[in-house]
């Protein structure tokens, strides 16, 4: 694949994550359930795959990243799953924390 194609995958992949959250956050409610019903699963299995790939072993080490010269130098887990972790389960300042708080406690 050549870096072109690449680029250009990079970028319409941004670009859909860009418009899934635009749609989320502007979007009239039946939009937004359309996005709950339809792409949230998508995204979902989206980080679960990567999570897979990325997720500690026993030691604490990430199977994926390890392979790399700098692995020895990272602290584990790596930055892949520390960062999905952070941005899905530590509250930030966006007006939804409330009900992601909400939605946690009941799920
Ligand atoms: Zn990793």
């Amino acid at each position: 694949m050549s870096v072109t194609v690449f680029s250009q995958l990079d970028r319409s992949l941004h670009e859909h994550l860009a418009t899934l959250v635009r749609l989320a956050s502007t979007g009239d409610d039946e939009t937004a359930v359309d996005l709950a019903r339809c792409e949230l699963p998508r995204v979902v299995a989206v980080v679960k795959a990567l999570l897979d790939e990325h997720t500690p072993d026993e030691h604490g080490r990430c199977p994926t990243c390890r392979t790399r010269w700098w692995s020895r130098r990272l602290p584990a887990p790596c930055r892949a799953y520390l960062g999905a972790q952070l941005c899905l389960t530590v509250a930030g300042d966006d007006p939804y924390d409330e009900h992601r708080r909400h939605l946690r406690s009941v799920g």
